[in-house]
């Protein structure tokens, strides 16, 4: 346990050592527009991640407080001369200082069980959903939890969609492990995701519906890379795993037009991370009249915790977005991941019928 502390002092220090505050991260941080202090933004706290490593504060939680307070949204590192990953280092500071925390991990009971009632409620739904004539392919849908609390509709569009394409296999999977990835709780995150390995290890191809889930999946190389018994099976399912909108590209699926006027909001972990920015612009123009909206990447404020934790940044946010879905003129925001979508129907009830938001398999 020592050793691994130690460690990750020394992991702190080769990615956040080449900083040399240039500010550039300032001019792209989503908090920062919301909040100037200088320990809130992403030089301030990688500042503190170092001055944790070098020993010039104590391990307290008030650094644990300040390297909270992010969307492990990305935007910073495309614009670091350093090429800093900000949200790698402040993951390893909250992993060192995770036993300072007192905030939930976990979902509520009541969520807990809604969660595990939501995978027979998908069966059911989908039970009269027939399968493509002469399927080529066998895809696993991974079902978020997010989508098992707050869009059962479209994940049940989802698998509709998947049945176009390929013989659909639902899965009652464990959670992706986000959460507990965001709280620095980096030994529980292996445990389910190795349940996750065990119960999609017959299947060739894993098609996830939420860019949270698709990029946390996808990293389960990296994680298990130093364990000998995980190793192999832990690359072989990163690399299985596929963001529905890219799946349905590769797939070939033309989607037919509805005529409504739509609009994207990408996911920041869709976009910035999976590199998946054109695919569900391409169907979206198939499926409707597509409007591009300003600033489409930022964030929405809907990662994760971070809309609990942080009502009012969050809030101020969503507001930014919803003056550019307002100004889109569009009828309908689509998105791709079920953090985005439970902020963006917040924002389109706000609006007083302005725009509804949907995830994207439910315009395709
Ligand atoms: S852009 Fe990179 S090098 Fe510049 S202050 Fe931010 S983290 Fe440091
Ligand atoms: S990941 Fe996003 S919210 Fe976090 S410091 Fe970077 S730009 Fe700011």
């Amino acid at each position: 346990m020592v050793e691994r502390k130690k460690e990750l002092l020394q992991e702190i220090l080769k990615a956040a050592g080449k900083c040399d505050r240039c500010g550039n991260c300032l001019l792209v941080c989503p908090v920062t527009t919301v909040n100037s202090k200088e320990t809130c933004n992403p030089r301030g706290m990688i500042n503190a991640a170092l001055a944790l490593v070098q020993g010039g504060v104590a391990p307290e939680p008030q650094i644990l407080a300040a390297v909270d307070y992010c969307l492990l949204c990305g935007a910073c590192i495309d614009v670091c001369p350093s090429k800093i990953k900000v949200p790698t280092v402040l993951l390893k500071v909250r992993q060192y200082l995770a036993d300072l925390s007192d905030k939930n991990a976990s979902f509520s009971l009541e969520q807990q069980e809604r969660i595990n009632s939501a995978f027979d409620e998908l069966c059911e739904r989908c039970a009269a959903i027939e399968e493509a004539e002469n399927s080529v392919r066998k895809a696993a849908y991974f079902f978020s939890c997010q989508a098992r609390l707050n869009g059962m509709e479209a994940a049940a569009a989802t698998v509709r969609l998947l049945s176009k394409t390929a013989d659909v296999e639902l899965v009652n999977n464990e959670c992706c492990g986000l959460p507990l990835l965001a709280r620095g709780l980096v030994g529980e995150y292996k445990e389910l995701l190795q349940e996750n390995i065990k119960l999609y290890e017959d299947y060739d191809i894993i098609v996830a519906d939420c860019a949270c889930c698709a990029d946390t999946l996808k990293k389960s190389a990296e994680y298990l890379a130093e364990s000998k018994e995980w190793q192999d099976s832990a690359k072989a399912f990163s690399e299985k795993v596929i963001l529905l909108s890219s799946y349905l590209q590769l797939a070939g699926y033309q989607a037919t037009n509805s005529n409504v006027s739509a609009t994207y909001h990408d996911p920041c972990l869709a976009n910035r991370n999976l590199k998946i920015k054109k695919q569900p612009r391409e169907l979206l123009q198939q499926a409707a009249d597509y409007i591009e909206m300003q600033c489409a990447d930022s964030c929405c404020g809907g990662p994760c915790f971070f809309p609990a934790d942080y009502p009012e940044t969050a809030c101020a946010l969503l507001a930014k977005k919803a003056e550019n879905i307002e100004k889109s003129g569009a009828a309908v925001v689509a998105t791709e991941c079920y953090n985005c979508l439970r902020q963006l129907k917040q924002a389109a009830e706000q609006s007083n019928g302005k725009f509804k938001a949907v995830h994207i398999s439910e315009l395709l």
